[in-house]
């Protein structure tokens, strides 16, 4: 059969995680002796990615504390190393916000978001933690509770949705008659509701303290989020008439990763994907899944359903071109309208702190032909382990040959030839892919190769895992440089003073 010409879509790597994946000794002796998949942190990495977030507050002379949503992902090497900065953190459940006190937050360091049950709030309220109410039901839970219990006073933000505004940059979303201006959600208050919410809080004055308004849209359309934070400040001087003192504004996450080194091979890629579902080259897809494409009567049809991997603007440079937008009804950019009412700007990151971050690794345990003439690899790991594909994010794992073989980055010295291969898992499931795409790879692995995932540790690293036929989950490790090598140790037994040039 005809081998396709090559796509790769090769990931963007930063020279911390491009070193790791270099020292393929290590991480062949990691893998012998904790087993595969194994998943690598790097905790200096979220301490690096919080100083470029800082840099455009201070560009922007705005006040105002960075959140890590620890959501993204659930190891301990990560939540301690930024305990150690001077940042916060946004914990979304029990087990989140035991886990950020016991390593290491104060609770006005500690943030509790999302839909809370009764021990959730309690100890946030016991604690002294601030509470982001998702809505009027929890808002009148939290203020029972803290008279009940007799706990001291809670400062609240209230998490905002359904934001509606001018239209600006022809950003009409989905509504009905009114111009709903930024997408339903399941969360939050829709802002239409708001004299209520305010009523209540003054109600509530004895249990509760507002010190701002919140939201967070799962979204990368940077018109929606603008209308949201003028909505948000509107809120604000709403508040402010009522004799309320908010001075928070909260703007979630939602900021993003760029996964992919090089736009124009994403470019090739998607066009050659909406070919091949068009019929027009060899699928480039087990059985011809499209990603939200099809063909009905040899016209494209439906939307490309995945994560804009290349995304150069990801990440703090988000926040910056936010923060750069005009106003989309005041027209001063939205940064100076912050700062003309000296409001504090919160933001709570998960997957754009932990960018570059980790890295999952999982033996290659056989390479076959199936009858169609497929290559088919299969891996010591499973959907779970590196849920890249349900997020959406297509990226290349990086070969890690064992016994020094030839690197997958120089495929010309192996005089090797490309190859597409499909990355099978561990289960007993027909559906149990890697990914249901073909991959590039610049040569045919061998059993006892390793597989590099590179930037797994926002949701794609743990979020998922399980333990689907007794296979095991991936153990983690924290792993830094010193002295010019590499040292790791297990996830659960890194604090912040095992550092490089430090002490162990
Ligand atoms: C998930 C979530 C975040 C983090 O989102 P990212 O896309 O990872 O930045 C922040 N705030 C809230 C309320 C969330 O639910």
């Amino acid at each position: 059969m005809g081998v396709p010409e090559p796509l790769y879509l090769a990931p963007r790597l930063d020279a911390r995680l491009s070193s790791l994946l270099g020292s393929a000794e290590f991480l062949h002796g990691l893998v012998d002796a904790l087993g595969s998949p194994l998943n690598v942190v790097l905790p200096e990495q979220i301490s690096d990615n919080l100083e470029r977030f800082r840099s455009v507050y201070r560009r922007h002379h705005l006040g105002g504390e960075v959140f890590f949503a620890h959501k993204a992902n659930r190891s301990s090497a990560l939540v301690r190393r930024f305990a150690a900065t001077d940042a916060a953190v946004d914990a979304a459940s029990l087990g989140e916000l035991q886990h950020v006190l016991g390593a290491g937050f104060t609770p006005d360091r500690v943030l509790a978001t999302g839909p809370k049950n009764p021990e959730f709030l309690w100890l946030a309220a016991r604690t002294g933690a601030t509470v982001n109410v998702d809505g009027r039901a929890e808002l009148d839970d939290l203020a029972a509770l803290v008279r009940r219990h007799g706990l001291p006073r809670v400062r609240i933000l209230l998490r905002l949705s359904e934001f509606q505004g001018a239209g600006s940059q022809g950003a009409g979303f989905q509504g009905t008659g009114v111009q709903v201006l930024t997408r339903r959600s399941r969360f939050g208050s829709p802002v239409r509701e708001v004299d209520g919410l305010l009523a209540a809080v003054e109600r509530h004055r004895d249990a509760v303290e507002l010190i701002g308004v919140a939201y967070h849209l799962d979204t990368v359309g940077l018109a929606e989020k603008a209308v949201a934070l003028e909505s948000c400040v509107t809120v604000m001087d709403e508040c402010r008439n009522r004799g309320l003192q908010p001075r928070v504004i909260d703007i979630g996450g939602g900021f993003g990763v760029n996964y992919l080194a090089d736009r124009a091979q994403w470019e090739r890629y998607t066009t050659a994907l909406a070919d091949a579902v068009l019929g027009h080259r060899p699928a480039m897809t087990w059985r011809r899944h499209g990603y939200g494409l099809r063909s009905e009567s040899g016209t494209l049809r439906g939307a490309l359903g995945l994560y804009p991997s290349h995304r150069p603007d990801a990440g703090e440079r988000y926040l910056d071109q936010l923060l750069s937008l005009p106003a989309p009804t005041l027209g001063r950019p939205l940064a100076t309208l912050l700062l003309e009412h000296l409001y504090d700007l919160w933001a709570e990151p998960g997957r754009a702190l932990v960018d570059q971050c980790g890295l999952t690794l999982a033996r290659v345990l056989e390479v076959r032909r199936t009858d169609a003439g497929d290559w088919l690899v299969r891996l010591g790991m499973n959907a779970g382990d590196v849920s890249l594909e349900e997020h959406g994010v297509l990226m290349d794992p990086v070969a890690v040959p064992r016994g020094g073989g030839p690197a997958a980055a120089e495929p010309e010295r192996a005089g090797a030839e490309a190859v597409g291969v499909y990355l099978a898992g561990n289960l007993c499931l027909e559906a149990d892919l890697i990914t249901r795409r073909m991959v590039f790879l610049p040569r045919l692995p061998r059993p006892g190769d390793l597989m590099g995932f590179a930037n797994t540790a926002g949701y794609c690293m743990d979020f998922r895992a399980d333990h689907a036929q007794q296979q095991p989950v991936a153990r983690k490790v924290a792993a830094w440089q010193q002295a010019g090598s590499w040292r790791w140790c297990l996830d659960e037994e890194y604090w912040p003073i095992t550092r490089p040039g430090g002490q162990a």
